[in-house]
């Protein structure tokens, strides 16, 4: 029990294929590694196409007995799932933390936010609701039925190793569908955690499968099986255009979460005080590590000396730890080349005449450990401008105008979440209806829940998830034309 967990049994180090825990064929594994300390904490198989292949046989002999079930059996044992996360949440955050780095309270909060999804999606299987449409022939009736895609398979990434998951296969599950999982190779004991507690919940062999290792490969079956009806992706957006690529061949429904700019925009009617609590949050959770952290900060001259004050001081109060002690505010990146992203992003801010307010170098704890750090006079000719940080970096731009600050908010080819403070309501309308973004957040950090719509548009996805919308990705709408009557 090298973690000290209530329940050892939720550490688990092989993959789920078939209904089957094993390692892969060939025997091989990849080491995981704790980001805060540089320990191994154990392996994951490096599976290939082969064992992607029977996880997706086995999905589709065992999706008959699961589409069959109604809604509300499904969603019983989708509750069961619920439930037992949450019972587990202490393990399940600690298996995170130690994979990943996330603090111990951040990691909780994402079990609980995970869970949500699945309690959500399980209600909203109940309401899948068809249609009737008036004929257009006397002797005609239409009707509309929603089914389940089909097989389904998702591909995740390791900044939320559970709730990636769960925001994609609860909406399949409840409509449905089974789904096999390639999470990251960097955080796998989540989502096996994951299936081993989808397993006590009662959801059939072969629903969930769950494959780790070689993500060339594994990405070429899910993408090239003709079995499977639809890929769900959350990554980078160069891997999502590879994978659209790959889904042309057999013409599958692709559902893409990818990259994000996003801008922060505080105009001088806003509560600075407010305002820097939603940038604090937006920016340095989860070590600046989301698709929608406030890249870009764009505060009116005006203001900008009193909220960059305010800014720094709270940034001074982060602290910087392994994610397992008490109080930590920020853990390590997730790897050497995160840290060395984030440090090239600063030495060309410093090149072109930014300058540092706070931090900018990597920590004393060494490790993958960065400063929280904050750089003014930063202009739209810097990388930071054009390029996702995912660092705990929070570079300052000035702007005088609101069409100005409009303009360069949206001088991006990504659209994930946008973010602005503002009191008058007029100015919160314009500016949010001018942004070229699936998300924005108005005087506030925090935009994600499991009710609301999550997507990008531009080269940020396609999709979204969550809410009454993110069951539509999993649903094929079939239309019965009735004659003779
Ligand atoms: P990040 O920069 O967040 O690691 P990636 O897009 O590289 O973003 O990774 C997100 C997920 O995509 C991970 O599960 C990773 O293993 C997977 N992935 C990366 N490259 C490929 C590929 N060529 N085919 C399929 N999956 C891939």
């Amino acid at each position: 029990n090298p973690l000290n967990l209530k329940d050892p049994d939720l550490l688990r180090m092989q993959g789920l294929v078939a209904g089957k825990w094993c390692d892969a064929d060939s025997g091989k594994t990849l080491e995981v590694t704790n980001p805060a300390t540089g320990e191994v904490i154990g392996t994951a198989p490096l599976m290939c196409a082969d064992e992607t292949r029977r996880a997706i046989e086995a999905a589709k002999a065992a999706m008959p007995g699961w589409a069959g079930k109604t809604a509300k059996e499904r969603a019983n044992i989708l509750r069961k799932w619920h439930d037992l996360m949450l019972e587990n949440t202490d393990d399940l955050a600690k298996i995170m933390t130690v994979e990943m780095g996330k603090p111990l309270a951040e990691a909780k909060g994402e079990v609980a936010y995970a869970a949500s999804f699945i309690e959500w999606f399980a209600e909203e299987g109940k309401r899948i609701y068809g249609d009737t449409i008036p004929e257009h022939q006397n002797d005609k009736r239409i009707v509309v039925i929603k089914q389940p895609i089909g097989v389904t398979v998702a591909i995740t990434p390791w900044n939320f190793p559970i709730a990636m998951i769960t925001r994609k296969a609860a909406p399949a599950l409840a409509a449905g569908c089974p789904m096999v999982i390639k999470p990251a190779e960097l955080t796998p004991y989540s989502a096996f955690a994951m299936a081993v507690l989808a397993e006590r919940a009662g959801i059939p062999a072969g629903i969930l499968g769950i494959v780790t290792g070689d993500a060339q490969a594994i990405g070429k079956e899910m993408t090239s099986n003709p079995i499977v009806a639809k890929l769900t992706f959350t990554g980078s957006t160069a891997v999502g255009k590879l994978l659209m690529e790959q889904c042309a061949g057999t013409v599958k429904k692709t559902s893409m979460e990818l990259g994000g700019n996003a801008p922060f925009i505080v105009f001088d009617d806003a509560n600075i005080d407010e305002a820097v609590e939603a940038a604090i949050a937006s920016k340095y959770r989860n070590a600046g590590q989301t698709c929608v952290c406030a890249n870009r900060l764009y505060v009116q001259d005006n203001i900008q000396d009193a909220f960059v004050a305010k800014l720094i001081e709270r940034v001074k109060d982060i602290k910087v730890g392994n994610g397992l002690e008490d109080g930590v505010m920020q853990g390590p990146l997730i790897t050497e080349a995160a840290v060395e992203k984030v440090e090239d992003h600063i030495k060309d801010a410093l090149g072109k005449g930014a300058a540092l307010a706070v931090g900018g170098h990597r920590h004393s704890l060494g490790q993958t450990f960065f400063e929280p750090t904050i750089l003014t006079g930063v202009t739209q000719e810097m990388k930071v401008a054009k390029e996702e940080t995912f660092g705990p970096m929070a570079p300052i731009f000035t702007f005088t105008d609101e069409a100005d600050v409009i303009a360069m908010a949206n001088d991006t080819e990504f659209g994930l979440a946008a973010y602005l403070c503002a009191r008058d309501i007029g100015r919160i309308w314009r500016v949010s209806e001018a942004l070229e973004y699936g998300i924005v957040g108005i005087n506030t950090g925090i935009i994600s829940t499991e009710v609301a719509p999550f997507g990008g548009v531009k080269q940020s996805g396609i999709g979204r998830e969550g809410s009454k919308y993110g069951i539509d990705d999993y649903l094929e709408i079939k239309y019965m034309c009735i004659g003779g009557i």
